[in-house]
């Protein structure tokens, strides 16, 4: 069960590009990733032949356009087998998804002394949203610890779900460690209690098959661009029966059925939740990203990638002085690290003028990084599209920085 690596680096027309004279070697997929020739076409095809804004339009134009966004939208409830196409709402990103849900969530169900539990592992947007949502509701916001290996500890989960609790928000996957969360588990344990569980699935979507009727989870957020798909554009998917009850998150045009100064009633979903003139280039983008990962096979990029990491653990353990930051049994593609007392800066400021793109800083998870006790590390996060050759040059690009450091 192979990928095709030569074709698949073919599809990616930035991975030709040059960096300082040098092969490109881009290890921040964490943050973003790369789009393949078929997502940029896609997007470029929207305005060279049938942009024009959607729904409600008489014209042409307006009727194609409209039917592409909603077949996006399709595409979409299938890649993450959601039941009903209205529950997939689309939206800027996760970080947007996960507002809408502490926003509409707050408005219609909570309360003062009401308690919503996320982990010491988010990313700040799925804690600093919960935060505001704190200081307007008088809510409290309480979190499940990690262990040094960077996993969750849930031996005092009975107590942090208790009956003051009324959502938990929790990362699929850290964006900081790699660590995937036994999500599963934690659902069944906050079902048991009748709460609600969302999750921030910004670093899963593009490496293990979700399906979220099997995980049961209320709500599901992910980000286009990280999917190979454009930037602006995310989904949030949640539960008919809850975004039903919710109150709507912005007001404008899209989201009403009628307006008069007396009053005014909501669209049904999606709409309720989609106020404006959507990202329809975004939308379609993002379903020619779903069809790309779908040709190559999720399962088949989730194998190589974990190929890769293992081989990349194998020759970064090697290097003398490196620390490991998040040594989880559970992991994905994503390795974060220290070398001696190097600042993770430097490291990538130096790396990056061998064409090597690591990411350094606390990597929007200061409480991670409080954890243990340092300011951040050096994050190498690995696709599909790498190569062992590329792990080959971080490995040596580490071991020469390191020298000229002493
Ligand atoms: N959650 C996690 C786990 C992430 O990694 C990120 C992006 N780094 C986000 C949320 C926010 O995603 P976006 O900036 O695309 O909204």
């Amino acid at each position: 069960m192979n990928i095709n690596l030569e074709q698949i680096r073919k599809d990616f027309p930035i991975l030709q590009e040059l960096v300082h004279g040098k092969p490109l070697v881009y290890f921040d997929n964490a943050a973003t990733t790369h789009k393949p020739r078929v997502v940029i076409d896609a997007v470029a095809e929207v305005y060279e032949k049938y942009n024009s804004n959607i729904h409600r339009g008489v014209h042409h134009l307006s009727n194609v356009c409209t039917q592409a966004h909603e077949n996006a939208r399709i595409k979409v409830q299938q890649f993450i087998n959601a039941k009903h196409c209205h529950e997939v709402i689309f939206t800027r990103g996760t970080t947007e998804s996960i507002n809408l849900v502490a926003s509409s969530f707050a408005d219609t169900f909570l309360q003062a002394g009401d308690e919503i539990l996320v982990s010491q592992l988010e990313h700040h947007s799925n804690i600093v949203p919960w935060q505001l949502i704190e200081k307007r509701k008088g809510i409290k916001l309480r979190y499940i610890p990690i262990n040094e290996a960077g996993e969750l500890i849930l031996d005092n989960i009975n107590d942090l779900i208790n009956s003051k609790t009324k959502l938990v928000s929790i990362a699929h996957i850290s964006n900081a460690l790699g660590t995937i969360n036994p999500i599963k588990e934690i659902i069944e344990i906050a079902h048991a209690k009748d709460v609600p569980v969302m999750i921030d699935g910004a670093q899963a979507i593009q490496h293990v098959a979700v399906d979220v009727q099997q995980l049961d989870c209320d709500f599901y957020a992910f980000s286009g661009h990280k999917l190979y798909g454009p930037t602006g554009i995310g989904v949030l998917y949640g539960k008919e029966e809850w975004l039903n009850k919710m109150e709507p998150y912005q007001g404008g045009g899209e989201m009403i059925k009628t307006v008069s100064f007396e009053g005014t009633t909501y669209n049904e979903l999606p709409f309720k939740f989609e106020a404006g003139t959507p990202d329809f280039s975004g939308s379609v983008g993002l379903a020619a990203a779903i069809d790309y990962l779908q040709t190559i096979g999720l399962d088949k990029i989730d194998q190589y990638e974990h190929e890769l990491m293992d081989y990349a653990m194998s020759k970064l353990e090697a290097i003398p002085n490196i620390r490991f930051i998040g040594t989880a049994k559970n992991k994905t593609s994503v390795i974060s690290f220290l070398i001696g007392d190097i600042h993770p800066f430097d490291m990538g400021t130096m790396l990056d003028k061998m064409g090597i793109a690591v990411r350094t800083g606390h990597h929007c998870a200061q409480p991670v990084m409080q954890h243990f006790d340092i300011p951040g590390t050096i994050r190498a996060s690995f696709s599909f599209y790498n190569t062992k050759e590329e792990i080959d040059k971080l490995a040596e690009g580490i071991i020469r920085i390191a020298q000229l450091f002493g």
